[in-house]
This record gives C-alpha cells, structure tokens and sequence, in this order.
C-alpha cells in the first residue's frame, strides 16, 4: 500500500525547493534576461527602485539632489566593454593577454560577473555637478570635492534605506579599486550573490566570444572569484 502521506510530504518538500531554487532565474544574474526591472534609459530592479526614490527624496529634504548615472547594465554592455579595453591593451599598448586583464579587473568585471547585471546597484553622483567630465574618480567624494557633501549625506544616511558601500577604502580589502560612487541594495542583492555563487561561470564564459577568455582557467576565476568579487563590503555576504 502507498503511504499517500509520505508521498504528499516529499512532494511538497519538492515542489518548494523547486519554486525556491527558480526564485532568481540565472539569466537574471548574469545580465541577459531581467523580468523585474523598472525605468526608462536608466533601469533598475522593483524593489531597489521603490527604495532609491525613497531616498532620494530624503536627500532632496536635505538639499542634496542624488542622480544615478549607472543602474542595470546588461550582459552584452558588459562585453562591449570587456572587449573594447581588452583589445586597446593588448593591440595599442602591447600588453600580453594576462595583464591586459589584470589591468581591466581593476576597475571592471568579467561579462557576466558584474553587480550592475542584477540592477541591484546605483553609481551616484550630486545632481548639481551633472555636467562633470568624468565623474567617477574617487578624489570628487573625499574632503573638498564636487561630491564631498553628497558622499557625507550617503555615509550618514543611505543604510536606512537599504544602501550600502560595496568596494570600500578599507585597506585591509583587496580587488576592485575603491568606489565611492558605488551603492548596492542589500535586501536583494545579498540573495542574489548567494544564488550568483552557485553558478559555473566557466561553462557559461566558454559559450560566448569575450576576449581573452582562453585565459580564464579554473584557478584563474578561483583567483578572480576569491581576490575580487568577494572582496566586498562584509555586511552584503
Ligand atoms: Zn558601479
């Protein structure tokens, strides 16, 4: 006789862990298919949306006008860049394949393995100085710098909504440069580094025609994995 309890009970512990486990579809962390995001040029995951203009209103009480200048970003942007810089290394300043991609990690991520594919995070500048040339240097947030007041808002004020610093100047962190610009929304984008962590990105980056990628060995993207990815702010691990 079948013991139609048992057979209920593992097929809802089934069932669950299959409706768990396709709660962030891959795609979606890999920048190459996103169902949840919300915005016109400048795109962003629902929640973190709801949460930025909760902010940014704040802000804006205070005087300060927050304008992000980079949100979602997909897959295929990513590889434009990857290629672009890959191919200025190695073609305009002679760079072997090795160190044009140790240059480019820098300040860049693998296509595929960047934080700006889950639309999770925002690079911020002040409103004000929106017609800065090249914004994004870490000199314009520190003491007297363009961005010194909207940094000093952020540090005191955007963990209550939910942001946070990834690539902080703590010098005991290693990897991507500091980035002052850059905050992540940490109730998504925790679960989504969790689920991200479980992917073969080998197998993935081996199917598609990024530069250099015959140099991603196994221990390579160990390497990359260990000494950049996670070299993160430890509240969002
Ligand atoms: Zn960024």
């Amino acid at each position: 006789m079948i013991d139609y309890k048992l057979v209920c009970l593992i097929f809802l512990a089934f069932g669950f862990n299959t409706v768990k486990s396709q709660n962030i579809n891959y795609k979606t962390l890999l920048g190459i298919e996103h169902s949840n995001l919300v915005g016109d040029s400048l795109k962003l995951e629902k929640n973190t949306f709801i949460a930025f203009e909760k902010m940014k209103k704040a802000a804006l009480n205070d005087g300060i006008k927050i304008k992000v200048v980079s949100g979602f970003r997909d897959f295929k942007r990513q590889k434009e860049i990857w290629n672009n810089k890959f191919l200025k290394f190695t073609k305009e300043n002679n760079f072997s394949g090795i160190d044009a991609i140790n240059e480019i990690i820098r300040f860049s991520t693998i296509p595929g393995t960047s934080r700006h594919h889950w639309g999770t995070e925002i690079d911020v500048i002040d409103e004000k100085y929106k017609n800065e040339k090249n914004p994004l240097m870490s000199d314009k947030y520190e003491k007297d710098g363009i961005f010194s007041k909207l940094k000093k808002w952020m540090d005191e004020n955007s963990e209550k909504f939910g942001f946070y610093l990834v690539y902080t100047n703590n010098p005991n962190r290693a990897g991507f440069e500091y980035e002052p610009w850059h905050y992540t929304y940490l109730p998504i984008s925790k679960k989504y580094l969790n689920e991200f962590l479980k992917i073969d990105i080998i197998e993935i980056i081996s199917k598609i025609d990024i530069e250099g990628k015959d140099l991603f060995t196994k221990n390579f993207i160990e390497d990359y994995y260990n000494n950049n990815i996670l070299q993160i702010n430890p509240d969002l691990k």
